[in-house]
């Protein structure tokens, strides 16, 4: 597999009036095309803060990213879906769109084939608050693929929806992003829900984090994220990762 990106000794610092707070004090990893890579850490240990320095929504104090693919396109899906609710599924679906003055037909049509191909057609011209948590978490998927981004970016993305529903949306997602073919990168506290779906995991320490592991999640077949949790391996990683979070130095 190809390398997408380096982050290279990465440390994130914010200042307030009166403060100085080290959020990320040394993080070095690859992301490479086509993974799906879960990142699993503390409440407030710089997860986050992580993610909107890779999609440059925010700037790091030292280290550096190396980006081996020009104008690498990041797609944001957050816990909520930040839908408009005064907006039908198909005017939210295109908002991106139509705010970068880039709705022309063959983006529209691809849209369109999402919604075909994911189940979601029919509902183009209901209003959000006609659908269930799990079909919203869909449309914002769709909406952010309709941008045609390289790697995903999910911050918690399910954690808002009840277990059930949560468990099935993993599914949902999982399936469209592979089927687009996309890298992925996601952040979760969910950690049997990190090695469902994921081939790597990282585990971070407590603020101000840094690598705790990262662990190549083997599988005897790559089925549905549901289907992996029945992994042989599966309680092994559990313990792994349970271990690395709540160990204390
Ligand atoms: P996580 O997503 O892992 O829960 P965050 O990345 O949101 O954590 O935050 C990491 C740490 O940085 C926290 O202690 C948080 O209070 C602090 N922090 C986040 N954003 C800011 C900011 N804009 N200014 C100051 N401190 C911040
Ligand atoms: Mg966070």
């Amino acid at each position: 597999m190809n390398k997408l990106l380096s982050i290279n000794n990465l440390q994130k610092k914010y200042y307030t009036k009166t403060d100085e707070i080290l959020a990320i004090k040394d993080l070095s990893f690859d992301l490479y095309d086509g993974e799906f890579m879960a990142i699993v850490g503390p409440s407030g240990c710089g997860k986050s803060t992580l993610l909107n320095i890779l999609t440059n929504m925010d700037k790091l104090t030292n280290g550096n990213i190396t980006y081996y693919k020009d104008n690498l396109k990041f797609g944001y899906m957050l816990q909520s879906d930040s839908m408009l609710d005064w907006k039908t599924i198909w005017e939210n679906v295109i908002l991106g769109l139509e705010i970068k003055k880039i709705n022309t037909k063959e983006n529209l049509d691809y849209v369109s084939k999402l919604l075909e191909s994911y189940g979601l057609a029919e509902f183009k011209n209901c209003y959000p608050k006609e659908l269930s948590g799990g079909m919203r978490q869909r449309v914002a998927l769709i909406r952010t693929l309709a941008l045609k981004p390289d790697v995903l970016v999910l911050d918690e993305p399910f954690s808002k929806l009840d277990y059930q529903s949560g468990l099935k949306v993993s599914d949902d997602v999982y399936k469209i992003i592979k089927q687009e073919k996309k890298t992925a990168i996601m952040v979760t506290h969910d950690l049997a829900q990190a090695i469902s779906l994921s081939d790597r995991v990282i585990t971070l320490t407590k603020r101000p984090c840094t690598i705790k592991n990262i662990y190549e999640i083997k599988r005897d077949k790559n089925l549905t994220p549901i289907e992996n949790r029945k992994d042989k391996n599966f309680s092994y990683y559990y313990d792994l990762l349970w271990k690395d979070l709540t160990y204390e130095e």
